[in-house]
């Protein structure tokens, strides 16, 4: 950094206690300021976008979408004229590690995968945590390019691991780890949080009484709480109740279902189809309403077991319940388009939802979903610059969220497709 922009720096950073609005001034003639300009901008909230507004972006946070014109030629600017920016995207369920025998560049590969289609920021919902964590600082030092990652420590019951379907033989890292009734769930939260997991998976072998404890530890030690729906044999019901913030998987409300016809393997579609229509969702939506929870619905991974799960999560959405998106499907890096948005278009074309709901869901509520919302899925002065500069209207067609521009992560252009286009 030149001696001149330290002094710079400072004098704004000495200013702005002073006098805000004299360190606004200096901000305009910081040298490190982006300013985009003449763009239209998302509002979250209204659920519209903006009329042509100018974004200024410093130090990778952004600090106004009004940014006054009379300032812009002290700034960097881009002219993006015609251009929709929206939040990154974030997917709220990945697993970009290999199970056993990690292979690094193949998590780089996948998360660079998912940054040049403009998801800025994923949750690794259970993974070899020591390369996730290394994956995680390296793309935050800007020593590598790609998503960053938000990653779980996974948690099974005893008789998970017991019955031989485990990951691990003798299952013990921070990041995966057996607990049982005699486990100190102190202790277990503080190794997991030290291996840089952001969040436990709950996963499988946890009942009604054990499972509140674990949550309990869990939050005490600042860790979110991922869980699955059905947790044998916490059921859906019961792991709502308990405080799990972020619920995994609709295929797994099956366990919710009485007739006993659904569950057989050879009934038809059609039959699964009618009974899940009928099912009373009421009192699950219930239960999530007022614990604040988040569905992670990931049709992805059973939209061709269970077709039912469409009409279902109609339902559920209908119902107000919080849904994110995330697609729990290794990065298939040879397709055209990530995962993340065959999961919007089933959402918009086969659940109802809203395309700015669709948006959210894979935006405010995955930010929401890994404890970030403070800081990411919404374009607002003071959250981090994770940007998604598209060539055309996302509310009006899904297909939008594909038609990129630009991928801006924590201010810094990493993706710039108006170079390869010639426009
Ligand atoms: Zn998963």
């Amino acid at each position: 950094m030149s001696n001149k922009l330290k002094i710079c720096l400072i004098l704004s950073c000495l200013l702005f206690s002073m006098f805000p609005a004299m360190a606004l001034k200096m901000i305009a003639i910081d040298t490190s300021l982006l300013v985009l300009k003449n763009v239209k901008v998302l509002d979250l909230k209204k659920g519209r976008f903006s009329k042509e507004s100018n974004v200024a972006i410093s130090n990778g946070k952004i600090v106004s979408i009004k940014f006054p014109v009379r300032k812009i030629k002290n700034s960097r600017t881009l002219d993006l004229e015609g251009k929709y920016i929206i939040p990154g995207l974030i997917d709220g369920h990945v697993h970009v590690t290999a199970m056993m025998h990690n292979n690094m560049e193949k998590t780089f590969a996948n998360l660079n995968y998912y940054l040049q289609h403009g998801i800025t920021s994923v949750r690794d919902a259970a993974g070899d945590g020591a390369a996730l964590k290394k994956a995680q600082q390296e793309i935050l030092e800007h020593t590598r390019q790609g998503a960053k990652v938000y990653f779980s420590a996974f948690m099974a019951g005893d008789w998970y691991y017991n019955r031989g379907i485990g990951l691990r033989k003798e299952p013990y890292q921070p990041w995966e780890q057996l607990i049982t009734p005699a486990t100190n769930l102190d202790s277990a939260m503080k190794a997991a949080r030290q291996s840089g997991a952001t969040g436990v998976k709950l996963y499988h072998s946890f009942d009604k009484v054990l499972l509140p404890k674990v949550v309990e530890a869990a939050k005490k030690n600042g860790l979110k709480v991922w869980g699955h729906a059905m947790m044998y044999p916490a059921t859906p019901i019961e792991v709502a109740s308990s405080g799990v913030e972020v619920i995994s998987h609709v295929f797994m409300l099956e366990n919710l279902i009485p007739d006993k016809d659904f569950h057989k393997r050879k009934a038809p579609f059609n039959m699964k189809d009618s009974v899940a229509r009928q099912f009373d969702i009421t009192p699950f939506c219930k239960i999530m309403k007022s614990r604040h929870a988040i569905l992670d619905a990931t049709l992805c991974v059973s939209e061709v077991r269970d077709p039912w799960i469409f009409s279902l999560l109609r339902k559920i959405y209908a119902q107000g319940v919080q849904i994110s998106a995330g697609t729990d499907e290794i990065v298939d890096l040879n397709s055209e388009q990530p995962r993340l948005l065959d999961e919007l278009s089933s959402f918009v074309d086969k659940c109802g939802f809203s395309m700015i709901d669709a948006i959210r869901s894979a935006t405010i509520l995955p930010a929401k979903v890994i404890g970030q919302e403070n800081d990411l899925g919404s374009v607002e002065p003071g959250k981090i610059a994770d940007l998604l500069v598209l060539n055309s209207d996302p509310l009006a067609d899904v297909k939008s969220l594909g038609d990129i521009h630009m991928v801006i992560q924590s201010g810094i252009i990493q993706v710039d497709r108006s170079i390869r286009n010639g426009h």
